[in-house]
């Protein structure tokens, strides 16, 4: 099975992450797409983010139908800091057959060496590195230091193209507290789920 890891906070997933997803799924042919949202991101310590339940429903809610998406609750039911490498190593327990590829943009791939245990990482999954439309050549020098060449042109080949969507769970959760529309921002049900649990009302950031 090839399976593709996509963490991130997913307060609240849109359609820049499910399009993603479906872009990774498609051009590596991927089995499955976990999203998997993080229960406290290292990278939002200072953030507080939606109740880890919400978010995961909001998710489930957005994927609802899809045969090959799926939200995975692994981070919040392990709590804390959610680290990729402690979520990667779980993984391969659970899947031993799998081959995983960890889905990132640019931006990840650039900042991956300060992770914790970066080489370690890419040995459990190929970083597959979304380039989003018109966006610059993602940097792989980081990674050289890392990786051997070998590994490193196999990453180099499991980049994956999606079109610029210029949206962000930032984004939402401003409009929503503004009371502003997130209608073709979001899946139907995630907005209507945002509305009556009437999350995002005070601005957080
Ligand atoms: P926030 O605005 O709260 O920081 P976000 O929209 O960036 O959130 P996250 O849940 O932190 O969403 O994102 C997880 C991953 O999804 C990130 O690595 C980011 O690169 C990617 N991502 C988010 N929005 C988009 C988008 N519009 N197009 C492509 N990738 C995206």
């Amino acid at each position: 099975m090839r399976l593709g890891i996509f963490g991130g906070s997913f307060d609240p997933v849109h359609y820049g992450h499910l399009l993603l997803a479906e872009c990774a799924r498609e051009q590596l042919a991927l089995d499955q797409v976990w999203l998997v949202p993080a229960a406290v991101s290292p990278f939002k310590i200072g953030r507080q983010p939606a109740p880890a339940k919400d978010r995961l429903e909001m998710l489930e809610l957005g994927l609802a139908g899809s045969e090959h998406l799926r939200a995975s609750p692994l981070e919040l039911d392990r709590g804390g800091i959610s680290y990729t490498v402690d979520t990667l190593a779980e993984i391969a327990r659970q899947q031993p057959a799998a081959k995983l590829f960890l889905l990132m943009g640019a931006d990840a791939l650039r900042d991956l060496p300060a992770w914790r245990e970066p080489a370690r990482i890419c040995e459990l999954a190929t970083p597959a590195v979304v380039r989003r439309g018109g966006a610059a050549d993602p940097d792989f020098g980081g990674l050289a230091a890392i990786v051997s060449s070998q590994r490193l042109a196999e990453i180099h080949s499991s980049q994956v193209q999606m079109p610029l969507i210029e949206l962000s769970s930032t984004d939402l959760r401003t409009r929503a507290a503004a009371g502003h529309s997130l209608r073709y921002r979001t899946p139907r049900a995630v907005e209507k789920y945002i509305e009556t649990h009437r999350l995002y009302q005070a601005a957080r950031d």
